[in-house]
């Protein structure tokens, strides 16, 4: 089950569980859509793979107990700013390798 972190991990944007904005990796490293596609060009600094759309978590238990009253969202804050030179440089060289070889 996704933790559902509370904000981006670059800037420290509030990504709460409906957000439309969060994107995660496959780790669930999370960020705000906007340091995505401006600071992260798609390249996630601790694993290198790309981001998806966060799916959000139904509010209410539409079926079978399956909602934030029971699983609720992670409020462990990751913060973790990317140094935006030193991440332009490894996402360019991340690039360069074609997406099925990384
Ligand atoms: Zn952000
Ligand atoms: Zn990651």
């Amino acid at each position: 089950m996704l933790e559902l972190r509370p904000t981006c991990e670059n800037c420290g944007k509030p990504l709460p569980p409906d957000s439309l904005e969060a994107r995660i990796c496959t780790y669930e490293c999370t960020f705000c859509a906007t340091c995505v596609d401006t600071v992260l060009e798609n390249v996630c600094p601790n694993c290198a793979g790309g981001f998806a759309p966060r799916p959000v978590r139904p509010s209410q238990n539409w079926k079978g107990d399956n909602f934030l009253g029971k699983d609720p969202a992670s409020t462990n804050v990751k913060h973790r700013p990317v140094d935006p030179a030193s991440h332009a440089r490894f996402a360019a060289a991340i690039k360069s390798i074609p997406p099925h070889r990384r």
